[in-house]
């Protein structure tokens, strides 16, 4: 069974408050993208890597490959506007007889294999993506314009969703065909009339969006 993983990496990250794309702001020496690419590239449950890089950094992605070593990596491809354009883009490049497709926020740089190894397993029995997910913890509202509270949401059985997501790869092909969007690629194969797993996220997987974001993974790392 073949594992492609296709790292997005395209966002511009405007919340960051960077001149760079978010992917190559500094996490300590090295661009944040070379953490995740770097687990990734390590990561025995993975074959290949395609990296989408934000439109005129292909080439500065490369190079960071390549410094990192990281041999899984067999192409790298300019971004789209929204994220599903950009895994579009990514998955155009994995080759057809690839067996599962595991999508990656490069946004989320503190991977470890244990999370990949959750999503790959229940795909055996069936499923048509799996997620990792966390409970929500705390009260949920809906807020107005204003800063008024429209509405108090009830908590049970609500999770927020992180990545890697695992799906087999002609779900994933099919769920990204149309031009739909959404904010992860489970919503894309839920619209589609997938049936998706959640299982345990991780809370060291959050994402990167402001630059103390970007301190909190500097001072976990
Ligand atoms: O902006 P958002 O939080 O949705 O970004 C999640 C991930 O998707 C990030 O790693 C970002 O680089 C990627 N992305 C992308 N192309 C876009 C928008 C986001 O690759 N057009």
């Amino acid at each position: 069974m073949s594992v492609w993983a296709i790292l997005v990496a395209a966002g511009r990250g405007e919340r960051l408050g960077s001149d760079q794309p978010k992917a190559f702001a500094k996490l300590g020496e090295l661009p944040l993208l070379a953490e995740p690419l770097r687990r990734l590239d390590d990561s025995e449950w993975v074959d290949a890597v395609v990296v989408v890089a934000p439109p005129g950094w292909e080439e500065p992605a490369i190079l960071l490959a390549e410094e990192l070593g990281a041999g899984k990596v067999r192409a790298c491809v300019s971004g789209g506007e929204t994220r599903a354009a950009s895994v579009r883009a990514g998955l155009a490049e994995v080759p057809e007889d690839a067996a599962v497709v595991l999508v990656h926020d490069a946004a989320r740089p503190l991977l470890s294999d244990e999370v990949i190894e959750r999503v790959l397993t229940p795909l055996a029995e069936g499923w048509d993506g799996v997620v990792p997910g966390l409970p929500v913890s705390d009260t949920v509202k809906r807020v107005g314009s204003d800063g008024d509270v429209v509405e108090t949401i009830a908590r049970d059985g609500l999770w927020t969703v992180q990545t890697p997501q695992a799906f087999p790869a002609d779900v994933i092909r099919r769920a990204v065909a149309g031009f739909g969007d959404a904010t992860d690629c489970a919503g894309l194969v839920e619209a589609s009339g997938g049936r998706v797993k959640v299982v345990a996220g991780d809370p060291l997987l959050l994402k990167v969006t402001t630059a103390d974001d970007l301190a909190r993974v500097a001072s976990l790392l």
